[in-house]
């Protein structure tokens, strides 16, 4: 009997293993590398005007802090006169005073056009970390084949680029095989509202659905996928949700002398770290799979196994990807509290306290949900839990992998990056595109960049390497390369 049982526990074993190893190889196999294209070297032009444009203070400050209009009438006029071609060839919309759409016409308008996006406006320097810059913040000073200054990556790069590469075209004479528009925002650090999100009205009113809607996002990660050796470019082909939840409590005060014994800051404390100790349920969705295997078509066998089983080994990949706050944000919706607010004088116990906690929702989870989790996480009447709908954003939909405007991205970065990887993934953060996802399934998130630092930090700055592969890039796309 104990016999029978060995061989029918060794025999289910066989097949699972059979199974597994069946499901590995026939798992996609890398795709063979391509002979990559050389980026042709470009004049001092750009990298000027790039310093140029980080010099006029385009800065978003907050929400509902006014902007300095004077600095973005300087931004305009700057690139009225750096891109002559462009204004006079392409027709320009403005949408409250300063986001602005160009439409440059191609030959066959029946097609559906592209649309390149970019922001001009950037985020503020705090007054104490200025001095911890190695080059004034505003100053855009070009040392060490790099340039430097508040907006080289985020996004002023974009904005340069896109405009360079069309101007090049222009004056080779060449005109796209259909039209192309360039939408640049003027508040996505913000909001996005008054820019992108009334242009991306405008394309929905018009009825117009682009084949290719591209912003910012990804980039070429050379540092993250040490294990395999190779670049790897991820392009993002969705973005996860953006909501910030209230949380209050009021429980009558008083003297600090005789504490009764719960306050209002005591059970808010509590409501805090109930949620902070809980996680909501992991899920790997298609774009996380999706890079998650790519990049192990380049591992071992026994890591291909693994990464090609999920059926059976999801928990246990997404406990690895659980480790850093990098790769656990793609699997968990976030939650985490940003302000915390209570009392007025040190004698004084406060009768209400408050906290707003910022989540970034997964796709495939709802804000209700969220707030259906934190009032169970919590489970206490006295804490009232409300949802700010305001900034309220629920997560997107992908653009599938196969969609042919990921194609030729993927197309072009391989002929131009020797040995990369080309995979999807989820961004994590917000950016000006997600107003076009709502009717859009063309929307990818690609910066053709691979040595950018200090993005919304200190000594942001970007080589003069990656400014021209970001034109070349442009200019392959343009060209239907
Ligand atoms: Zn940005």
């Amino acid at each position: 009997m104990k016999r029978s049982w060995i061989k029918i526990v060794v025999g289910l074993f066989a097949i699972l293993l059979i199974v597994m190893v069946y499901n590995t190889l026939r798992a996609p196999k890398p795709q063979p590398d391509v002979t990559t294209e050389s980026i042709p070297v470009l004049g001092d032009s750009a990298a000027i005007h790039l310093s140029n444009a980080i010099q006029i203070k385009t800065i978003s400050k907050g929400d509902t802090l006014p902007i300095d209009t004077a600095e973005f009438v300087a931004f305009r006029l700057f690139l009225e006169k750096s891109y002559p071609l462009v204004h006079q060839q392409l027709t320009k919309q403005t949408f409250n005073q300063f986001s602005y759409l160009y439409t440059w016409k191609g030959k066959d308008s029946t097609l559906a056009p592209y649309v390149l996006m970019a922001h001009m406006d950037v985020v503020p320097v705090e007054a104490v970390a200025e001095k911890n810059w190695s080059v004034p913040s505003f100053s855009g000073a070009i040392k060490n084949d790099t340039i430097w200054g508040r907006g080289a990556v985020d996004d002023k790069v974009a904005v340069i680029a896109i405009l360079e590469s069309v101007e090049n075209l222009l004056k080779q004479g060449y005109t796209p095989s259909r039209n192309i528009y360039i939408s640049l925002g003027h508040d996505e650090e913000v909001s996005g509202k008054r820019g992108a999100k009334v242009i991306s009205a405008w394309f929905k009113e018009q009825g117009i659905k682009p084949a290719l809607v591209l912003d910012e996002g990804g980039q070429i990660d050379l540092q993250h996928f040490k294990s395999i050796q190779r670049p790897v470019a991820v392009v993002a082909t969705g973005e996860k949700g953006y909501m910030n939840i209230d949380l209050s409590v009021e429980i009558p005060g008083g003297h600090s002398s005789m504490p009764t014994k719960e306050t209002a800051i005591d059970v808010l404390n509590k409501a805090i770290l109930q949620i902070r100790s809980r996680k909501m349920p992991a899920e790997m969705i298609e774009p996380v799979r999706e890079l998650v295997q790519r990049t192990s078509s380049y591992e071992s066998f026994f890591t291909r196994m693994v990464t090609n089983n999920l059926w059976l080994t999801k928990k246990l990949v997404i406990s690895q990807l659980e480790k850093t706050k990098e790769s656990n944000a793609m699997v968990h919706t976030t939650l985490v509290p940003t302000i915390v607010q209570a009392g007025i004088k040190d004698n004084v116990i406060p009768t209400v306290a408050r906290a707003t906690f910022n989540s970034r929702i997964l796709p495939g989870q709802t804000s209700d949900e969220i707030v259906q989790f934190i009032k169970e996480a919590v489970n206490d009447e006295r804490v009232v839990i409300k949802k700010q709908t305001i900034s309220l954003m629920e997560p997107s939909s992908f653009t599938p992998h196969t969609h042919p405007a990921f194609l030729q991205i993927e197309n072009i970065i391989r002929k131009s990056v020797p040995k990369v990887v080309v995979s999807p993934f989820l961004m994590i953060g917000a950016t000006d595109s997600r107003y076009f996802r709502s009717f859009s399934d063309a929307v990818l998130n690609f910066s053709a960049v691979q040595d950018v630092k200090g993005f919304h930090g200190i000594d942001e700055r970007i080589g003069i390497a990656d400014l021209h592969r970001m034109i070349y890039f442009y200019q392959q796309l343009l060209q239907g390369k």
